[in-house]
């Protein structure tokens, strides 16, 4: 099928190359011209396990392109997907502004009957919004062609988005079109194949979904930091305690970790978007404002151990820092935990000394060269004259360190592990002081 995708974010890219995988004719439309004419050259903007090869073999056999014109892309389309992003706006609803330019732009171009598909993560209603707009376009045109909008969320997970576009565990299709319905099934048929993954509802359900999803997962963040916090206070070890329950399988041992609050594009703002979107419906959404105040204090957690530790003077202390992306596995730094713990590092005096695998790029794009940070080479460089270490994304090279080592590059001999990684009596053993999240050693 000839798919146009808006959008060559994580969602966008990603999506488009598992449609030319499985022998679809796609199309990226970007407005950035920089990412656009990088793909071009074969560059991959993100990082992303999987994606490089998959962008590369069909960027060379015809059947991924990118371009920044708009209207040719649209023309030639059966199915236009729309996978731009919606940030928080100031009240933190989601900005629908880059959705409705889309739609705007497809409403200028459309020829023939397409499907419109929304992979945006976008508020309930937004279908009907990017209907109108569309259709105040043709208007414009005086031009009588039918479309269809749908909402078809996407799901993938960063740092696993091309398992997860490859094998979905679902995909939701919020459409009250049979031809479109239709559509989709024949898109989505090779990635179907192995049992009905297909969930099909009106589109407001679907919309809800998407933001169900999340605000179920940062719920369970949460909920875990919130435990962790008690355990801190009671003398207990919050790992101990996660094993415990995730034997129920009611609860289950996915996503009960605690940590320094959960970060990223999506969590945080689609809590937001769906506190906003119960507000302007008068309704009080508690928990969901409970779920984002434990974890705008978690946050802080890191930065609170180090700064008690010290008895509160950072003053001229230079803190290592392992790992910088909001999770393993991705570049992504948006609303990441080191975000909070450098400034509030910075804002006390100290110095900072990071290294992230895949994230340094990124970092030195967001804070350019300062004389307070210093961006390592490698783990190791890192902790090289430091007096602490703190641990903020649980990257699989940072598991199993040499502590002894690490005790003779740490002035101070202090590590804070934001993830729980290692055990403290080995971390003890080598005579450094260990601090972990809801292990009753913080306090
Ligand atoms: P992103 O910021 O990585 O990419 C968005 C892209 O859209 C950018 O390249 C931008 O230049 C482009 N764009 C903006 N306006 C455009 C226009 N008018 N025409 C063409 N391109 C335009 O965003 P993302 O992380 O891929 O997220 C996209 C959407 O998917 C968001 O709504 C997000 O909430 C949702 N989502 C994201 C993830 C994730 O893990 N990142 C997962 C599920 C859903």
């Amino acid at each position: 099928m000839n798919v146009t995708i808006f959008g060559t974010g994580y969602v966008g890219l990603v999506t488009g190359a598992c449609l030319a995988e499985m022998g679809n004719r796609v199309v990226c439309v970007d407005v950035d011209e920089d990412k656009v004419r990088r793909l071009k050259q074969g560059e991959v903007p993100i990082f992303e396990p999987g994606l490089e090869p998959l962008v590369h073999r069909h960027a060379a056999d015809g059947l991924l392109e990118f371009t920044t014109d708009p209207g040719p892309a649209v023309i030639r389309a059966d199915l236009i997907f729309i996978a731009v992003g919606t940030p928080p706006d100031e009240d933190g609803s989601a900005d629908l502004r880059y959705v409705l330019a889309v739609a705007r732009t497809i409403g200028r171009h459309l020829q023939h009957y397409s499907v419109i598909v929304d992979k945006s993560t976008v508020p309930v209603g937004t279908a009907d919004r990017v209907r109108e707009a569309i259709q105040a376009e043709l208007q414009v045109r005086s031009a009588e062609i039918s479309f269809d909008v749908v909402s078809n969320p996407e799901f993938l997970k960063e740092g696993n988005a091309v398992v997860d576009c490859l094998r979905p565990d679902r995909i939701v299709i919020g459409s009250s079109s049979a031809r479109a319905v239709e559509v989709l099934r024949k898109l989505y048929a090779p990635f179907n194949r192995n049992h009905d993954r297909m969930v099909v509802m009106d589109e407001r359900s679907a919309e809800l979904t998407k933001y169900a999803a999340n605000a179920m997962l940062a719920t369970k963040i949460s909920f875990m930091n919130e435990v962790a916090n008690i355990a801190e206070r009671v003398g207990a070890d919050v790992e101990l305690v996660r094993k415990g329950i995730g034997s129920d399988p009611r609860i289950g041992y996915d996503f009960i970790y605690p940590g320094a609050g959960y970060g990223g594009s999506c969590f945080p703002k689609d809590v937001q978007a769906l506190l906003r979107t119960a507000t302007a419906e008068g309704y009080d959404a508690r928990l969901l404002h409970a779920v984002e105040t434990v974890n705008q204090s978690q946050k802080e957690r890191l930065f609170q151990i180090l700064s008690r530790h010290f008895q509160g003077d950072l003053k001229g202390r230079c803190i290592a820092v392992w790992g910088l992306a909001f999770k393993p596995n991705t570049d992504d730094m948006r609303e990441a935990p080191s975000r909070t713990l450098l400034a509030a590092l910075w804002q006390a005096g100290a110095t900072v000394r990071a290294y992230d695998p895949e994230a340094m790029d990124e970092a030195r794009r967001i804070w350019g060269e300062r004389a307070d940070l210093q961006l390592c080479a490698s783990a190791d460089e890192a902790v090289q004259g430091a007096d602490a270490l703190v641990i903020v994304t649980e990257w699989k090279v940072f598991r199993s360190p040499d502590f002894t080592r690490l005790r003779q590059a740490l002035a101070a001999g202090v590590i804070v592990d934001g993830r729980n990684l290692y055990a403290p009596e080995v971390v003890e053993q080598a005579g450094l002081a260990y601090y972990g999240i809801g292990r009753g050693r913080s306090l």
